[in-house]
């Protein structure tokens, strides 16, 4: 990417890597973590490494579907409320363990829902069914062989694929692994990140300002959607625009963290210390992307770890986070789907960008009766963090477009579901 080094004015894609180019390059470079072994519940939202295969038939036993008596069907075959089948009550099943009684011929044995059916019988009597005169059961209506009784191997035979490698494990496949006796699983485990904020000016969110000083928006906002896309958020610092510093802060992050986010001085600026602390060392390039918010961008690999380097606008942030960190944590995290849905939806305010570049416009995006609908939130200035507050959506406005219109198709790439 040395090529692109030089970034020029503002609104010429001169030079620029186009997004999807620069997406590709980063990705190709990002591996899965290696797998672990977790607990289903530290499991949870993690990708499945391997198959899982059912071990043993679920359910292990043939069990009652409902409280009444294991019967042979033989015995009650025929029977109506006039003309009962008449049978010895010869034992009880205890849930939780095996039935120390079989069921003879005209014999039948108390079952509660979910307890073993014993051996003998053949399906279930429900208590509705019948009626109790001390060790004898008159059985009022006959169910058929099978009636009430859920066989083992119902849920899963043994051998049977459980759930396939590449699926993240959400509640559905949680509650069957369960089920199935399992206590952990191999996964790719979440990807640590390490969140730093460069800027002189910064001070943490919350403290108290100088005038002149900002509060660091970038490292709440990337805690946020490092969480979101369900890896995790290392504490985070605030470095000054120092490369020493911050190739200390770096270094020393290494042994645990997976990935790093470094945002703001990533420009050409004298003081910008990401490009003083690694444009030098072979691991990191700086490059320009055709794309507003977020041109200027720093990617490469710092001691095996993928490190980005974002803009330090906060919108910048926002977008430069969905645009190439957010798929690049997912694959770490070994998804197979890295990217965000997108809708064609008709916009409701026109568009412009900068001709040249990709514009990612923030706009809330509605569902009606006749499709989706787009309108822009607002300024497409990159520090403007309400009209990212305000939106679900950045509608794309390819490179080549200098404007949409109101009543046009756009692409729309939906970020998150709007409550309220
Ligand atoms: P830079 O990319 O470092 O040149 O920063 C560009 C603009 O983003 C400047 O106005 C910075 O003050 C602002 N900025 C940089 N980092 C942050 C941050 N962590 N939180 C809020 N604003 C920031
Ligand atoms: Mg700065």
């Amino acid at each position: 990417m040395n090529a692109h080094r030089h970034l020029h004015d503002h609104d010429s894609g001169e030079g620029l890597t186009p997004v999807e180019e620069a997406r590709q390059r980063v990705l190709s470079l990002i591996a899965p973590l290696p797998p672990v072994e977790l607990s289903l519940r530290e499991a949870n939202g993690c990708v499945l490494a391997g198959d899982v295969v059912a071990g043993k038939d679920i359910p292990a036993f043939a069990s009652s579907g409902m409280d009444g008596f294991a019967v042979r069907a033989r015995d009650v075959a025929g029977a109506t409320p006039d003309n009962p089948a008449s049978l010895s009550i010869v034992g009880e099943v205890a849930m939780g363990h095996g039935a120390d009684v079989a069921v003879p011929a005209g014999g039948a044995v108390r079952v509660p829902t979910g307890g073993i059916v014993p051996e003998g019988s053949d399906c279930i009597a429900p208590i509705e069914h019948c009626l109790v005169e001390e060790d004898r059961l008159l059985v009022l209506l006959s169910p058929e062989p099978g009636r009430y009784v859920r066989p083992a191997g119902e849920d899963a035979r043994a051998g049977d694929l459980l759930v396939p490698s590449g699926r993240r494990l959400l509640t559905p496949e949680l509650g069957l692994l369960a089920a199935a006796g399992r206590g952990s699983v191999w996964v790719h485990p979440r990807a640590r990140v390490a969140i730093l904020s460069t800027g002189d000016e910064l001070v943490e969110a919350g403290a108290a300002l100088s005038y002149g000083q900002v509060p660091d928006a970038n490292s709440v906002t990337l805690y946020g959607a490092v969480r979101e896309a369900g890896a995790l958020s290392l504490p985070s610092q605030i470095v000054p625009d120092d490369p020493k510093r911050l190739q200390k802060a770096v270094r020393s992050g290494l042994g645990g963290a997976d990935a790093f986010i470094v945002s703001g001085g990533v420009s050409v600026g004298e003081r910008d210390p990401v490009r003083g602390a690694f444009a030098g060392s072979n691991e990191v390039d700086f490059y320009g992307v055709a794309m507003q918010p977020g041109m200027p961008q720093a990617f490469g690999i710092v001691g095996g770890k993928p490190f980005f380097g974002l803009p330090g606008n906060p919108v910048s942030v926002f977008v430069s986070f969905e645009v190439f960190v957010r798929p690049a944590l997912l694959k770490m995290m070994g998804h197979r789907s890295l990217f965000r849905p997108e809708v064609t939806a008709r916009l409701e305010t026109d568009i412009a960008g900068p001709k040249e570049k990709t514009q990612f416009a923030r706009v809330l995006v509605r569902e009606g009766a006749d499709g989706w609908t787009a309108t822009s939130t607002g300024s497409l200035q990159s520090n403007l963090m309400s009209t990212v507050s305000r939106a679900n959506g950045l509608a794309i406005i390819p490179a080549g477009v200098e404007q949409l219109r109101a009543g046009e198709q756009c692409t729309v790439m939906l970020f998150r579901e709007f409550e309220g």
